[in-house]
């Protein structure tokens, strides 16, 4: 077999990808030149793989010089050339190897497997590896597996989100009239990545789980919903599109896009958004999407975190990695005080506290918004991975972990947050549109030395209880709990200065 050299190409690669391919291209003779999709577990850093026969090489950050004379050692010796190698791997894989090596070795492979290793649109390539999984079975036995097991969705984009993915099938199965599955891919969030990772890198993975889904729920159409601003993803996906629905019998399956916001990934905006709706609001519920969804018709909405989840789950008849209860595993961006933003994958049941083995820290440090941009500050990161774990420690579950350093402020963190559900929100219920300006107002009392305390927590504690959508409700949580945690710090801005000068704007 002819060497290969892949080169990872994903959103945050840029240009660099490009380049390195062109090179690589015009330099081969003998050696097959892949695009690939960015590998899951190394963060933003662009990888390289040369592989030969059965030995394959990995190549951090290589500049254009090391990629040409990687080319001419598999073209003229068929060997991997050893100076700036970060490690070699020697067997024939289907998938992106394990190693020992940072920051790959702390990312668990399920999901990911095929991130970074398989053409991101090949279906040729997909089934020799991988099979496409929705053929395994008929809808009954699709119907039968998820209804004795309790995966749940991953992400605050999709309709099961923590719960099994059962309650809403049922629902959309009983309900009449046409189903339709949409793939929520809109995952605005300042850094969650894990979505559009999923679509820059094995498209063709979620395309499997959207189908299972299709046929479990006798749906006939799959629409994926991507963010307009994610011009690869989107490319990607359509090119899987093509090459799944000419080898695989499928409802029709299109790409819609919506605007780039966070409002526009929760789940009735996103329906919205397809709609054509001019301006976003989120619908009350009940009616779940599952019962009167998109133009009326029973909608069950999964991200693409839950659809590879799904796949997996399916693929054998062998126990899942994770907890019986939440089965499977969890993609995890970890941001915020680090030297590169990264995103891995853990079982369910993991200590959270490992994410820190795959980051270089810029400081000491103090805690973390778990959880995304309206998640729980903790002080500790010894939670375990999982919808309960991180609900029993008061945060959020969509999967990005933002830690901070003892350079940092607490309140003005917090303060940010409140910032951003105040000229966020869709201003469609008072206690969301009123409550989060007003809650700026009382942060901001903090720096006369007279909050009124009582009156924050009244207003958290009806913000997360009377909000119409999860938007409003989740706001309340960064401020709820970091006060919980910190309120000295809190109290030492009375003098009117930030004890850390990182709070100036409050
Ligand atoms: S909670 Fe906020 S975002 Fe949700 S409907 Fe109410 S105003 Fe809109």
């Amino acid at each position: 077999m002819a060497p290969v050299v892949r080169i990872s190409h994903g959103r945050s690669h840029g240009s660099t990808a490009s380049e390195l391919h062109r090179i690589a291209t015009a330099t081969a003779a003998e050696t097959t030149v892949q695009t690939v999709g960015p590998a899951i577990g190394a963060g933003a850093r662009q990888v390289v793989f040369a592989t030969s026969g059965e030995t394959t090489g990995l190549y951090f950050e290589p500049a254009t010089e090391l990629v040409t004379s990687i080319v001419h050692s598999l073209d003229s010796a068929d060997a991997i050339p050893t100076p700036d190698v970060a490690f070699t791997h020697e067997r024939s894989m289907q998938e992106l190897p394990a190693t020992d090596e940072e920051p790959l070795s702390t990312s668990h492979r399920w999901v990911s497997g095929p991130a970074g290793w398989l053409s991101p649109t090949d279906i040729d390539t997909y089934q020799e590896a991988r099979g496409v999984v929705a053929n395994s079975g008929d809808p009954s036995w699709i119907r039968d597996r998820i209804e004795a097991t309790p995966l749940r969705g991953r992400g605050r984009g999709d309709v099961a989100a923590d719960i099994p993915l059962w309650n809403h099938w049922e629902t959309a199965i009983e309900t009449s009239g046409e189903p339709i599955v949409v793939v929520n891919a809109n995952e605005t969030t300042p850094y969650g990545h894990a979505d559009r990772a999923l679509l820059e890198s094995t498209p063709l993975s979620v395309l499997d789980g959207a189908l299972l889904t299709a046929r479990a729920l006798n749906a006939s159409e799959i629409i994926v919903y991507c963010t307009e601003r994610e011009s690869l993803a989107i490319e990607r996906t359509e090119g899987a599109i093509e090459q799944f629905e000419a080898a695989v019998d499928s409802p029709p399956i299109r790409v819609a896009t919506g605007p780039s916001s966070y409002l526009a990934g929760e789940v009735t905006m996103a329906i919205e958004a397809i709609e054509g709706a001019d301006r976003l609001e989120a619908r009350l519920r009940p009616p779940q999407p599952s019962e009167w969804g998109l133009n009326g018709r029973p909608t069950v909405v999964h991200t693409p975190r839950t659809l590879a989840q799904l796949v997996e789950l399916l693929r054998t008849d062998d126990t899942p990695p994770g907890t019986s209860g939440d089965p499977g595993t969890r993609l995890l961006t970890v941001a915020g005080a680090v030297e590169t933003p990264i995103t891995i994958e853990l079982p369910t049941g993991s200590a959270l506290s490992r994410v820190t083995d795959a980051v270089s820290l810029t400081g000491r440090l103090k805690g973390a918004c778990v959880g995304d941009i309206f998640g729980g500050l903790v002080r500790s990161l010894e939670i375990p991975v999982s919808a309960n774990g991180f609900r029993s420690a008061r945060c959020g579950t969509n999967g990005v972990i933002e830690l901070f350093t003892h350079d940092q402020c607490p309140l003005a963190i917090v303060g940010n947050r409140v910032t951003f559900a105040a000229e966020n929100n869709c201003g469609r219920c008072v206690t969301c549109r009123e409550g989060s300006k007003q809650l700026q107002k009382l942060l901001r009392q903090f720096y006369g030395g007279d909050p009124d305390t009582q009156l924050l927590s009244q207003l958290t504690r009806v913000l997360s209880e009377t909000s119409l959508c999860a938007f409003g409700r989740d706001a309340a949580r960064p401020i709820a709990t970091g006060f919980d945690l910190f309120e000295p710090e809190f109290h030492q801005h009375a003098s009117g200065h930030c004890p850390s000068g990182t709070c100036d704007l409050y």
